[in-house]
């Protein structure tokens, strides 16, 4: 037994004692309803391919929806809409390879709405990343038979995916018809509201028979050219060994099978294993896709000897991402790990050589076309702590596109680099022109790609990762580059008001979405958000201390690279004593100038009339009226200044501009917009957790509870099945673990400063650090830090103001302060 090994045994010792429901996620009989949250959800994947948990007999229908989507694979392709052409570039649905159908002789194919199903249960185990499903069924005449199915996408081997299915005839011996196929003939048509969009991506170029055992199928999409081949090997086992059963092609337009008549025999079960392989002419080290695939599947080991290698995967995933709660919180640690297994889904080291970014709906649906935003905001600081390999990865993703960033700043007439609000294959802007507002059945013009402010979540990105890794190169070559292009643009949309002798940044939108526009206005945007503006300024600051952290010889590079003089930091600096922000007359900060004289809302009135009032803005519009006339806000906006800020930090920042804010400005500020936030994006509720979670530790506690319901509730009434909320699961994984323990990496200082809410009696999980993996418990008014054995040089933990030295295989322990807090303790301050 190796060392390692030996260290995650100890580890599965101390999970041992937690109760199972920890690990899975349970489904009871067929749902029509809850079928495409349930495929969402029990997704399976490993940051290269994702596969719904669709049913493997079922095809698109209104209620299931099978979809296989590779990480960053899209394609453009334009419609018509309302007289005008739309292009939209969309993830890609790929080749569907679970599709496997069974009947009992020549009987009808089974479907599980049309059959007499006697039991039906899904369980996906997050632990092992495997999705078993289990169903008994009858037939008219009385013959019943079990089926047991399990599945995996390989965490081990990106490119392969299995499905085993076991088949036992339970009162009758017979033929059992299977057809094991890949499917071609789908379309991207997830989403109802794009279903006036074209959707036919895929051009199938071949199909048909590797060999006896093995179909395959290869596509192209129409614009972007990647081929996609599938290939999948289907052999029969009896009692573990393979057993012969007549076997027969059958090709169908853009669809390929093998057909198979299974001889049961009455109680003994036979097992159909099918092991795909895909491949695309994107993959690194490949020269054919088609003969890639067709090698993989044929030489791929049997189902159980990948499972196990897929398994052992997940587990030293899970050595490093588990969070243990306490007992009673036994459904929010579940969560937690759904969100972690959804976290490594769609990113995760096998993603390390892809070219891709942090999609904010994973690839788990067609929803926002697999576009990323500013969502990854939300996800890189966990990264940055958990694997910051693969954090820097993916910020090379935005990094290989600042070209299409600048492009962009260009020819809006503004210098530096502009990335887009939508982002996909090529870093242009993706945001739709057009949007349709279901409610209304109206197609309407959307301006969302005016919300700037995600250059600001790139910078801070970057920042964040530099100051977690400390790495000077990625400082030197990348880091400070995307900072100061960011800088630049920040600079060149502020605008001087020599009236004011402020700076303004006038006609953006800021994270809430609900206003777009001043009332009746025909021009789009507001002025002066207060987000983007106090953050324009942190990334003018940020931008000159990158600089300042490179050594002499670094820094006289990316100066001279990117022609960088006096004239330009005079600017900056300016700015950054200049900046505008606007208060209301009370103190508290506005959201942008002139938000406190929007109308109020009848938020009463609204929510007896509606019930759900989330998505105010499409209710408004679709009674005529507009969410831009309200004091209504869709999600956090000023708030967010407090989700990536210290109070003091904000309040730095403020100073520097000429403004103090105090204690009750803050407190006031907070309180304005909780009560007038719908939370109709699932960002909302972690932005609050945070906000909340050290200043009224109860409520940001439920603010927490609410933000991991977001996606197993489906709390916006059905949009996770068209894509789990990526930002949401990573924010509430974030949240636990920085948010709650005040970790943060200060010096050379690992600090801790705990402030557990009064419903959390415990905490445990473990960090990467300085080379060290440190297993963190929180328990009561007691904390103890180990570092696991064989790291390098001791590290310095702080926790309140104690600070210890800690070698490899040492424990520290702590007693923790656990009486009252008053806020400006707490972190306030
Ligand atoms: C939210 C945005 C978010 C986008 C993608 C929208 O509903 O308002 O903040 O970036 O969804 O998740």
């Amino acid at each position: 037994m190796s060392f390692a090994d030996s260290i995650i045994i100890e580890t599965d010792e101390i999970l041992a004692g937690r109760p199972p429901g920890v690990w899975s996620l349970d489904y009871d009989g067929f749902e029509p309803e809850h079928q495409g949250l349930r495929e969402a959800l029990c997704a399976l994947g490993n940051g290269f391919i994702v596969t719904r948990g669709a049913l493997p007999e079922a095809q698109a229908d209104g209620v299931n929806y099978p979809g296989t989507y590779v990480a960053g694979l899209y394609n453009r392709l334009p419609t018509e809409i309302a007289g005008r052409t739309v292009e939209n570039e969309d993830l890609v649905n790929v080749p569907n390879w679970l599709a496997l159908s069974f009947r009992v002789d020549e009987g009808p194919w089974f479907d599980i709405r049309a059959a007499d199903v006697l039991d039906h249960h899904l369980e996906l185990d997050l632990r092992r990343g495997v999705l078993t499903r289990q169903l008994r069924w009858q037939e008219p005449d009385g013959r019943r038979t079990r089926m047991v199915q399990r599945r995996f996408v390989s965490m081990k081997d990106p490119h392969l995916a299995g499905l085993q299915t076991t088949f036992t005839a339970e009162n009758w011996s017979g033929t059992l018809n299977v057809r094991s196929g890949v499917d071609g003939r789908i379309t991207n048509c997830g989403v109802k509201r794009y279903q006036g969009l074209a959707s036919r991506h895929l051009t199938i170029l071949h199909a048909g028979q590797t060999d006896g055992q093995t179909i395959e199928l290869q596509a192209e999409t129409t614009q972007s050219h990647v081929r996609i081949a599938v290939a999948a090997r289907t052999s029969i086992l009896a009692d573990g060994a393979p057993v012969a059963a007549a076997r027969h092609l059958v090709a169908e337009p853009g669809a390929v099978w093998h057909a198979l008549a299974l001889p049961l025999d009455q109680g003994r079960p036979m097992t159909v294993e099918k092991i795909a392989a895909l491949y695309t002419s994107r993959d690194r080290a490949v020269a054919e896709c088609l003969l890639q695939s067709r090698q993989a599947a044929q030489d791929a080991a049997r189902f159980d000897d990948l499972e196990h290698r897929h398994a052992a995967a997940w587990r030293a995933l899970w050595d490093r991402f588990d969070i243990w709660l306490d007992a009673a919180n036994e459904r929010a640690e579940m969560i937690l790990h759904l969100h972690i297994f959804h976290l490594l889904q769609t990113v995760s080291p096998n993603s390390i050589p892809l070219d891709v970014g942090v999609p904010a709906r994973g690839w788990t649906g067609e929803a926002y076309r697999g576009h990323v935003f500013w969502d990854e905001l939300f996800v890189f600081p966990l990264l940055n702590f958990q694997l910051s390999v693969l954090a820097g990865t993916l910020l090379d993703y935005r990094h290989e596109r600042l070209g299409a960033a600048r492009a962009a700043a260009r020819a809006a007439g503004y210098q530096g680099a502009m990335f887009p609000w939508q982002s996909g294959s090529d870093g242009r802007e993706e945001t739709q022109r057009m949007h349709l507002n279901p409610q209304s059945g109206r197609w309407l013009p959307d301006h969302s790609q005016l919300q700037r402010h995600v250059n600001i979540a790139l910078a801070y990105n970057v920042w964040q990762h530099y100051l977690i890794t400390g790495s000077v190169p990625f400082l030197r070559f990348g880091g400070a580059e995307m900072l100061i292009e960011i800088a630049r643009f920040w600079s060149s949309l502020a605008t001087y008001n020599r009236d004011l002798d402020r700076y303004e940044i006038l006609g953006v939108m800021g994270p809430d979405e609900y206003h777009d526009a001043y009332p009746d206005s025909d021009r789009p945007g507001v002025d002066n958000n207060t987000y983007t503006n106090v953050m324009a300024v942190w990334v003018l600051l940020r931008a000159r201390q990158a600089l300042d952290e490179l050594p002499l010889h670094y820094r006289q590079e990316v100066m001279a690279q990117l022609s960088l003089d006096a004239e330009e930091f005079g600017r900056w600096a300016d700015i950054a004593r200049k900046m505008r922000v606007v208060f209301h007359d009370d103190g508290a900060l506005a959201q942008f100038e002139g938000y406190d004289r929007l109308q109020p809302f009848d938020w009463d009135g609204y929510r007896a009339k509606y019930g759900n009032i989330q998505r105010l803005d499409r209710l408004l519009e679709a009674e005529g009226d507009s969410a831009n006339r309200y004091q209504v806000s869709k999600q956090a906006d000023v708030l967010m200044l407090l989700f990536l800020l210290s109070p003091g930090e904000l309040r730095d920042l403020l100073r520097g501009l000429g403004y103090e804010f105090t204690e009750e400005q803050l407190t006031r500020t907070v309180e304005y917009y909780l009560k007038r936030t719908s939370l109709g994006s699932t960002l909302g509720a972690v932005v609050h957790a945070r906000v909340l979670a050290r200043q009224d530790p109860g409520q940001g506690w439920r603010f927490l509870l609410q933000a991991l319901e977001s996606d197993i509730a489906d709390v916006q009434g059905g949009t996770t099945a068209e894509g789990i909320h990526l930002g949401a699961m990573a924010g509430t994984v974030d949240i636990v673990l920085r948010c709650l323990t005040g970790m943060q990496a200060r010096g050379d200082v690992l600090w801790f400063d705990p402030l557990l809410p009064p419903d959390l009696a415990s905490l445990g999980f473990s960090v990467h650090y300085r080379g060290h993996r440190v297993d963190i418990m929180l328990t009561g008014d007691h904390m103890s830090v180990s570092c696991r054995p064989d790291g390098p040089a001791p590290i310095k933990i702080g926790v309140g103001t104690e600070q210890r030295e800690l070698a490899s295989g040492e424990k520290a322990e702590f007693r923790l302060d656990r009486g009252p807090r008053k806020p400006q303790a707490a972190g306030l301050a």
